[in-house]
This record gives structure tokens, sequence and C-alpha cells, in this order.
């Protein structure tokens, strides 16, 4: 044994895997396509293939474990992956037996953002942390927790839904059935939705003709719009930090973790939005909770998730077997 794990983050565009130590450093990374229309046998095949790129000249026999960050749902115990619809031909994937089989590596399963979440509290931005939180902002808002050192699941696995946490009572409805969840007030389409409804009222914006025009408007246009001093923009982005800070409130006050941190496309929007949830969470939050809380980016854009899924492997490996 070497002492070295592979993290593998499965999404829908791309593979990325990387060679982690025990400490938690990515001594080597790579990215290939996951081929995601080509089907179920395909797509192990590309998973396996990233995993073995990444071990680069360590011959996987001296690999100790492979974890895999999956979009759900799934069942972290048997490595089987129920669906996921941006993968075609995927449905009760036995993930962790096919790639463990593939590989001949011990192989662990869990949830994309769980893992995600671990690479933070391990060597990120939570680093030091008992209990961290973690929200990925763009089209939905995901998220994962650690709970006194341990992945949060929930009784069914499917726990850490933060995105659909309730912040209007007779709000609109969201994609998951649910009214007035968090997603449908500040994920990137709802900033979007937000500020095109601004305009429509009257407001004025810089990209107040794309609108009139019926143009692609996105969140990272809104921002840097508002960057350039669009007032309009400001306020639509704003009002999405205020949605967040009332959804970290509600966290805060029920978890008191000591950091909630914050990745994906619509983070890239931090200088605008964190001022904001922190006011607003200060506002509104339990005194002694607020004090012990960070409320901060993720140290690791773009790596938590194969950092993550090779520390949970490592830890599962210890814990499990
Ligand atoms: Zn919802």
């Amino acid at each position: 044994m070497s002492d070295l794990f592979i993290g593998v983050d499965l999404g829908g565009t791309n593979i990325k895997a990387g060679l982690v130590d025990r400490e938690g450093a990515l001594v080597n990374k790579v990215s290939i396509p996951t081929e995601a229309n080509l089907g179920r046998e395909r797509i192990l095949e590309n998973i396996c293939a990233a995993a073995r790129q990444a071990a680069g000249d360590t011959p996987l026999g001296d690999i100790d474990a492979v974890g895999i960050g999956s979009p759900g749902p799934l069942d972290h115990v048997t490595g089987v992956v129920f669906r996921s619809p941006n993968l075609k031909d995927w449905t009760n994937v036995p993930l962790a037996e096919e790639v463990t089989k593939r590989l001949g590596v011990t192989t662990f399963v869990d949830n994309d953002a769980n893992v995600a979440c671990w690479g933070e509290y391990w060597v990120g931005a939570g680093k030091g942390c008992s209990t961290v939180v973690l929200m990925t902002l763009g089209t939905g808002i995901g998220g994962g927790i650690i709970l006194d050192n341990r992945i949060w699941r929930g009784s069914t696995g499917a726990g850490a839904e933060i995105g659909h946490m309730v912040v209007v009572a007779d709000g609109e409805k969201c994609g998951c059935g649910g009214i007035g969840c968090l997603e449908v007030y500040a994920s990137a389409p709802a900033t979007v939705r937000r500020f095109v409804r601004m305009i429509s009222g009257g407001r004025d914006s810089s990209l107040a003709s794309a609108v009139a025009e019926g143009g692609e408007i996105t969140a990272s246009m809104i921002y840097e719009a508002a960057c350039a001093g669009d007032e309009t923009a400001k306020e639509a982005l704003e009002e999405t930090g205020r949605y967040l800070g009332v959804g970290v409130t509600t966290i805060a006050n029920v978890i008191d973790p000591e950091a909630v941190l914050f990745s994906g496309g619509l983070a890239g929007a931090a200088d605008i939005l964190l001022p904001v949830i922190r006011a607003e969470v200060r506002k509104r939050a339990l005194e002694p909770v607020t004090e012990n809380l960070t409320i901060a980016l993720g140290a690791l854009p773009n790596d938590a998730g194969v950092i993550g899924a090779a520390g949970c492997a490592m830890d599962r490996l210890g814990s499990d077997g």
C-alpha cells in the first residue's frame, strides 16, 4: 500500500479524476469527456480510463481505494446509483461493484455534493472545523453537510437538500413539487428571472435592450453588468443574497455549524453576494450561533469533488474494513 487514493468526480459533461495522498494533496489530475449520451458501458469505461490516467505511473495495485462522487439518488453502502437524468441508460447501476471489478481496487461511491463538502472539510475552507455546510450555487442549489465530523445523509440518504428548504411559505412552485424552496429564489435561473421581471417592470439597465429583444440573459451577464455599475443588476443579485442569507440563518440556527461555504458558478458573484448574506445572517440568526460562524467561499473551487471523493474512500476504508 502506498497511501494513495483515487478520487473521481462524475459529472454530466466531464469526469475528473485525481491521485490524492493521505494528507489530501492532489498529486495528479485529469479530466476526460463523460460521453454521457453513449450509455452505461461507455460511461463506466470512461470512469475507469480517467482513474487509470490519474494513477499515472503508480500501479493500480498500489492504490488503496477509489472514491467516486456521483450524482444521485444512490445507496452509498452498496454503491448502487438508482438514476441520474444526465447520464444515458443509467438506472440501478452497481457503480462501486463495476469499478471495483474493472480496476481491481476497492471502490466507494457517495453523493457528489457530500464528497465536495468532505473535500472542503478535510483540506479546504472548512479544515479544522467539525461541522461544515457546503452550498453549491448554480442551475440548482445543492448541498452537503458534515455534522460532528461525519457526512450527514439522513435516515433515507436523501437529506442535505439545502436548495429545497422552504424560505417563503406561500411562495413560487419549485421543480421538486414543493412551494417556496430556496432554489426558486436564489439559484442562477432565479436571479435571471428576477432581473428580467425588474426590467419588464420598467427598471433601466445596460441589459434592457437585450431583455427586450428576447436574447439570452445569464447570471454571469448580470454579475458583469453589476460590476460595471448597473444598479438594477446589482439589486437583482443582492436580492438573491438576501434569500441565501435567510436560508443560511435557518441552517445556522438548526445545526450551529462553524462554516457555511459556497461553491458553483453563481459563487463567482461572491463579492456581491457574501456581504449581503453575512449581513442578513447577523441580523436574523441567534447570537451564539453567529459568533462562531464563518460564511465564505470554498477554497477548492475545481477540486473539492475529486479530493473529497478520495478522502471519503480513505475514511470509509478505515471504518468499513
Ligand atoms: Zn424544491
